[in-house]
C-alpha cells in the first residue's frame, strides 16, 4: 500500500504528519512512504531525510496515495483530490460536517486522530490530543517568560532580593498539568484550578497550590471531560479569579469543553485589575478564549500594561518535537491495523472490534461511522 504524507497547507503550520524515523516504522513492514516535496520543511525534516529512511518524494501525493496522512483537517480541494481512498488526519467530525458529507459523497475512508478513546489504555499510544496539548503547556510558560520582565525563580544577590513570580493555570488538564510542571522547573510560586475535583491531587503532586471555588459543584463530564459549569459556580469563581489576578504575575489558560465554545474565565475587569508588566496566555484562543480580552493569533498590551497573547500555533513552535510526536501517534496508529506482519506485505484491514480503530473510523467507504457506538462494559 501507498501512504502519502501531506504538506501542510494551513496558515502558521509548520508541523508535519510524518519523521524520518516513523517513515522507517512504515516501511519495514511493507509499506511504501511518499512524502510530499518539502512537506518536512516546517519542522526541520529534509527531503534527503526522508529519503535516506527509505521514502519517496513526490510532486503531488493525493493523487498516488492509497492513504494520505496529515495533521490539519483537508481543504475541499484536497479532500476531492482523495478522490474514495483513506485519509487519516485531524478532522473535528463535530465541527466539520461539511467535510464529513464530502467525505461520504466521495466514498472515501477516514480516521479521526481527534477520536481516539482516551480512557482506553492501547489508545494512548497514538493520542495526539495528549502528545500536543502537552506541547503547548510548555510553551505557554516560555512565551510567558519571554514577555515577563522578571525571574521566575527568586534570586538572593548580592544586588538585591528578587521575589520568585506567581504564575496561575486554569484548567489542569494535559495543557495545564505541562505549564504547571514546566512554571514549578523554572522555580515559580504555582497556583492552579480546575472544575474536575480528580486533578487536585495531580496538582498537588507536582507542588503547586489548589485553589478552592467557594461553590460545591463536580465539573467532571462524559469520557473524563469537563462540562459546563452551572451560573452559580461561575460568580464563585469570579470572586477566586478576581482576587487572584491583582495577586499573580503571570495567568495560563487552559480550559476547555468538548463541542462547546471555552468558557469565559478571565473579565476585562479582571485584567484591568493586574499589575502592569504581568502576562497572559490564552490556550483556548482557537476556541473562542478564557480571556475577554484575547486576540486570536496575536499579542497585545493592554492600556494598563498587561500582556495578552492568543498565539494558536504553540505546537508548531515546537515543530520538530510536535511532529516527532504526532508521526509516533499516526505512524504506529496505521500499524496497528495494518498491514499485519502474518498476512502479506501491504495487507491492511479495518477491524470494528478493536475499540481505538471504531472510535477513530468517521467515514468508511462513503458509510458515515461516527458517532461509534458506546463501548460495550463487561
Ligand atoms: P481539555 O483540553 O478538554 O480541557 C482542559 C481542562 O480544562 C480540563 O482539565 C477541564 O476539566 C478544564 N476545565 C474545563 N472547564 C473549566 C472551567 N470552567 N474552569 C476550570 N477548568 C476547566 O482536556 P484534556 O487536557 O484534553 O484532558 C481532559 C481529561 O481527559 C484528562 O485530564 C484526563 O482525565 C482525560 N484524558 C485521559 C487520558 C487517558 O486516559 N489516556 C489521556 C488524556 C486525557
Amino acid at each position: 500500500l501507498k501512504v502519502g504524507v501531506a504538506r501542510e497547507t494551513f496558515p502558521l503550520e509548520r508541523r508535519v504528519a510524518a519523521s524520518p524515523e516513523s517513515v522507517t516504522r512504515l516501511v519495514k513492514p511493507g509499506f511504501q512512504v511518499l512524502i510530499e516535496k518539502g512537506a518536512g520543511e516546517g519542522a526541520h525534516f529534509t527531503d534527503e531525510a526522508y529519503q535516506a529512511a527509505g521514502a519517496t518524494i513526490v510532486d503531488d501525493v493525493w493523487k498516488d496515495s492509497d492513504i494520505v496522512l496529515k495533521l490539519r483537517p483537508p481543504t475541499p480541494e484536497q479532500v476531492k483530490a482523495l478522490e474514495n481512498r483513506t485519509i487519516v488526519s485531524f478532522l473535528w467530525p463535530r465541527q466539520n460536517e461539511a467535510l464529513v458529507q464530502q467525505l461520504q459523497d466521495q466514498g472515501a475512508t477516514a480516521f479521526a486522530m481527534d477520536c481516539i478513546p482516551r480512557t482506553l489504555s492501547r489508545g494512548q499510544t497514538y493520542d495526539a490530543l495528549s502528545s500536543q496539548a502537552n506541547i503547548s503547556g510548555y510553551r505557554a510558560v516560555l512565551e510567558a517568560s519571554h514577555e515577563f520582565g522578571r525571574f521566575f525563580a527568586g534570586q538572593m544577590t548580592a544586588a538585591g532580593k528578587v521575589p520568585p513570580a506567581k504564575v496561575l493555570v486554569i484548567g489542569a488538564g494535559v495543557a495545564g498539568l505541562a505549564a504547571i510542571q514546566t512554571a514549578k522547573n523554572m522555580g515559580a510560586i504555582v497556583r492552579a484550578f480546575d472544575v474536575r475535583p480528580v486533578t487536585k491531587e495531580q496538582v498537588e503532586a507536582m507542588g503547586a497550590q489548589f485553589l478552592l471555588v467557594d461553590y460545591e459543584e463536580d465539573g467532571s463530564g462524559a469520557g473524563g471531560y469537563a462540562k459546563e459549569m452551572s451560573p452559580e459556580w461561575h460568580k464563585a469563581a469570579q470572586d477566586l479569579l478576581t482576587r487572584q489576578c491583582s495577586d499573580v504575575d503571570i495567568v495560563i489558560t487552559t480550559a476547555l469543553i468538548p463541542g462547546k465554545r471555552a468558557p469565559i474565565m478571565i473579565t476585562k475587569e479582571m485584567v484591568a485589575g493586574m499589575k502592569n508588566g504581568s502576562v497572559m496566555v490564552d490556550l483556548a484562543a482557537e476556541a473562542g478564549g478564557n480571556i475577554e480580552t484575547t486576540v486570536p493569533d496575536q499579542k497585545i498590551v493592554t492600556n494598563n500594561g498587561v500582556t495578552c497573547i492568543g498565539y494558536t500555533d504553540l505546537p508548531s513552535r515546537l515543530s520538530t518535537t510536535s511532529s516527532n510526536l504526532y508521526a509516533n501517534n499516526i505512524s504506529k496508529f496505521l500499524l496497528s491495523i495494518g498491514p499485519q506482519t502474518t498476512k502479506e506485505a501491504g495487507y491492511y484491514f479495518i477491524d470494528h472490534n478493536d475499540e481505538a480503530v471504531r472510535g477513530m473510523l468517521v467515514v468508511e467507504n462513503g458509510k458515515l461511522m461516527f458517532p461509534p457506538p458506546a463501548p460495550v462494559t463487561p
